[in-house]
């Protein structure tokens, strides 16, 4: 198999100690975003099942060494088992990430949401794309916006943005043609964002993870319907960046998909590019890891082209950019 990103390393990445647990509930999701690397929509039905979320809640409480439980989707909050893994990991003084659209906090039966987090001390990353409502309504959809802000105010009310923490995530605009980007200087755009954010609408946040779109998922289709796949490829390449490799979050994660199944990352997992136990070529599940009560037993992470999406420029990952 020709792995152009493999070519460019030379040498694979190895796996380190797993500190962080993420798990995709599965692809249901109150919108249908343009660049959504999970294809979520309202109409997907794919979420996780009873004995998933046992054997998930057995991991968290059977290993001391998992950190952080980074829960995502789709909207995670409407899959099954959502709020039990939450009081669950919370209970065994994991820190817990909820990846949160903001918008879900206005559909029937998730309006206390805001509060369920406060009380269980829930870290969220919000999607923002952008401060300018043209820009964001353009990605995610007409009135997204002010539902996000009404959302934000609801949080801040709850010491959101102050003590607890509510980050919020930038994603670039969708390209028309060759003029590419990559993520913007973070620290700057975090200034930028706090204080428009401040002056018109008197809301908060704590910090801001600026992230390149990876070419999978829908933004993959619309690049090949564009015939901007190969451009796109190019020029993730032609930035890339070594110095990000040591600090890429697939190195320390396992992510868990909706039937077990276990990736290095959440893009592997929307690729179909399973993890496999000592390089054995054999998938691994999240029963496996039970059955042989270790974490660790991935050597080398699984790469692909879509990698230089990471490691183009400052680099990109769910905390943001690396170097
Ligand atoms: S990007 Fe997030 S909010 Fe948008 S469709 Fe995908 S999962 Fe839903
Ligand atoms: S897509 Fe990014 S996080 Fe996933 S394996 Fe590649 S470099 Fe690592």
């Amino acid at each position: 198999m020709n792995n152009r990103f493999l070519d460019k390393i030379q040498t694979p990445i190895p796996k380190d100690p797993i500190t962080t647990l993420q798990i995709n509930l599965g692809r249901k999701c109150n919108q249908a975003c343009h660049h959504c690397h999970v294809e979520a929509s309202p109409r997907r039905t794919e979420e996780i099942s009873e004995d998933v979320k046992e054997d998930l809640i057995n991991v968290i409480k059977g290993f001391k060494q998992i950190k952080t439980v980074d829960i995502t989707g789709g909207a995670p909050e409407m899959h099954h088992g959502f709020r039990e893994i939450v009081m669950a990991s919370r209970s065994e003084g994991k820190e817990v990430i909820v990846r949160s659209n903001l918008t879900v906090f206005f559909e029937e039966g998730y309006e206390d949401l805001p509060d369920f987090f406060a009380e269980w001390g829930v870290k969220i990353v919000a999607s923002l794309p952008c401060y300018l409502e043209e820009n964001v309504d353009a990605l995610r959809g007409r009135g997204v916006y002010q539902k996000s802000i009404e959302a934000i105010k609801l949080l801040n009310s709850r010491g959101y943005g102050k003590d607890r923490i509510l980050d919020f995530v930038y994603s670039p605009l969708i390209p028309k043609g060759e003029r590419f980007s990559l993520a913007p200087d973070q620290q700057q755009l975090e200034l930028d964002y706090k204080k428009y954010l401040k002056e018109h609408f008197g809301i908060e946040f704590n910090s801001l993870y600026a992230f390149t779109n990876l070419p999978i998922g829908r933004f993959a289709g619309h690049l090949k319907s564009h015939s901007l796949d190969g451009a796109y490829l190019d020029f993730l390449e032609s930035h890339y960046n070594p110095v990000t490799l040591d600090h890429l979050m697939c190195r320390n994660q396992l992510s868990i998909d909706y039937e077990g199944n276990v990736y290095d990352c959440d893009f592997n997992q929307m690729a179909h590019v399973p993890s496999s136990a000592n390089g054995n070529g054999h998938k691994i599940n999240i029963k496996t890891l039970l059955d042989n009560n270790s974490l660790d037993l991935i050597q080398a992470v699984e790469v692909r082209d879509y990698c230089f999406g990471c490691t183009a420029g400052s680099g990109s990952s769910c905390s943001g950019a690396l170097a």
